[in-house]
């Protein structure tokens, strides 16, 4: 074992079929008194009723929470959240509703309460992100972390499998890189390898059983851990990408890291064997890259960056873009290499190793 150094992040959770309804007692005790409710529009019903819930601790809502936060949409909230002179916020939604109570969490700086209804974990993270002319910018802030989150996994029944797929593949992300970096604690990587095995036996149990309520906590439960691993772990090439890809081509956040998943794995396989194999063995599989590609092919999600949007004159751009501040790897990041890993990328096809 390595010398290592970890600071845990003051996560505060609450997980139970149906907790969102202790949610104005618990806003009592935290003594908070007037919530600015935010989603996205198509959470806009899930909102209100969660306002209604909050009965007069509810100051007013906003539901148009957009993916990746632009800086229009967080300025918008933020007037809101002014004028109505809310003292906290409570996102109901994905990372898109979190990211932008995180947003108000900067500033003004509000609390925020999060009541996650996907996998994608931005919850556990102190990680903020704001897309600013065309780029996403990112930082690490415990301001920003939810002073609550309440899992209600009754609030994730009716995700559509064409979100739940993808969106759980976002939390093994998560999970995969801090499993096989050499530099996050093994306190992080036994929490990253726990989320593997749980998401890669939950994952398959929703998709075709998405309404059985111990699946779908399951999936909520590997999420959080896998998001509790990047938050007090790291991010590298393969994040860098998909940042760059979502932040400049406008890709959706969660089939990007469906599909670049298992080339960033592959690619950084042959440099860190022993961390790869417990990934391989949490996935039950002999390949970590293998594992994570047919368990998306398996259930039909996508796997080709073709699939959003990206075709081969767009390589060169995003390598560039990654290449302006290289990130740290356990592989080193070359443009060539960052070049072959797209083209493997854009066929879609399994990845050797
Ligand atoms: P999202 O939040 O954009 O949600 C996608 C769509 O699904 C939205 O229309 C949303 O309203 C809808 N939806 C969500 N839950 C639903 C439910 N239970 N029922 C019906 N519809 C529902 O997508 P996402 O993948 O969760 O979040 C992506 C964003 O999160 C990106 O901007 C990404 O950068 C950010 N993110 C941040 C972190 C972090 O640590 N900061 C981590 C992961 C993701």
């Amino acid at each position: 074992m390595h010398d290592f150094e970890l600071s845990m992040l003051p996560w505060n959770l609450v997980f139970g079929a149906g907790a969102v309804g202790t949610l104005p007692t618990r806003m009592d005790h935290m003594s908070l008194c007037r919530a600015l409710v935010l989603s996205t529009p198509e959470q806009a019903t899930q909102a209100k009723r969660i306002a209604s819930l909050l009965g007069n601790r509810a100051a007013g809502s906003f539901s148009e929470a957009r993916m990746h936060v632009p800086v229009d949409v967080a300025n918008a909230a933020r007037e809101r959240a002014r004028a109505l002179e809310c003292d906290c916020c409570v996102s109901i939604g994905g990372g898109s509703t979190t990211g932008l109570g995180k947003a108000l969490a900067l500033d003004p700086g509000i609390p925020l309460i999060a009541i996650p209804t996907t996998y994608a974990g931005s919850e556990m993270t102190n990680i903020w992100g704001i897309t600013d002319g065309g780029r996403k910018h990112t930082g690490r802030d415990l301001k920003v972390l939810p002073s609550l989150t309440i899992y209600d996994a009754e609030l994730t029944l009716d995700l559509p499998l064409s979100m739940t797929g993808v969106s759980a593949m976002n939390a093994l992300a998560q999970a995969t890189v801090n499993a096989y970096d050499p530099r996050p604690s093994p306190l992080v990587r036994t929490m990253a390898l726990e989320a593997i095995s749980t998401l890669s036996k939950a994952l398959p149990d929703v998709m075709s059983q998405p309404h059985d309520i111990d699946a779908r906590e399951q999936l909520l439960y590997g999420a959080s851990l896998a998001a509790a691993a990047l938050g007090t772990g790291v991010t590298s090439l393969h994040h860098k990408l998909c940042h760059t890809l979502g932040g400049t081509f406008n890709t959706p956040h969660a089939e990007t890291h469906t599909i670049m998943l298992p080339y960033t794995t592959a690619y950084n396989a042959p440099a860190v064997p022993q961390l790869m194999a417990p990934v391989a063995t949490a996935l039950g599989s002999d390949s970590a890259a293998a594992g994570i590609f047919n368990l998306a092919a398996g259930l039909g999600l996508p796997t080709s960056l073709d699939h959003i949007g990206i075709g081969a004159g767009d390589l060169d751009h995003i390598a560039s873009i990654v290449l302006e501040q290289p990130p740290q790897n356990p592989r080193a990041v070359t443009k060539t290499a960052i070049m072959a890993l797209l083209e493997q990328a854009l066929a879609g096809t399994r990845p050797a190793g």
